[in-house]
């Protein structure tokens, strides 16, 4: 960290699932709304609220395959 940012109080990690909040600024949804996805810190996933799926989180990276997706009851 090169402490670029020092704007406003943010809680570190936690709502991140440790991600950088520019990277999950851009993540979409990789079904063809490319909704922007919202964080589950539970879940430790990534949600998509057009399509209710979740995507994992492994390692730290975000896996944003349809694939690999969980369909979530809505
Ligand atoms: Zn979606």
């Amino acid at each position: 960290m090169s402490g670029a940012q020092a704007a406003g109080e943010q809680t570190g990690d936690a709502g991140t699932l440790g991600l950088d909040p520019a990277l999950l600024a851009i993540l979409a949804c990789p079904d063809t709304h490319h909704s922007p996805l919202t964080v589950d810190v539970d879940a430790s996933e990534l949600v998509c609220p057009t399509c209710s799926r979740a995507f994992p989180v492994r390692d730290g990276i975000p896996v944003l395959l349809l694939d690999e997706a969980r369909q979530r009851p809505a």
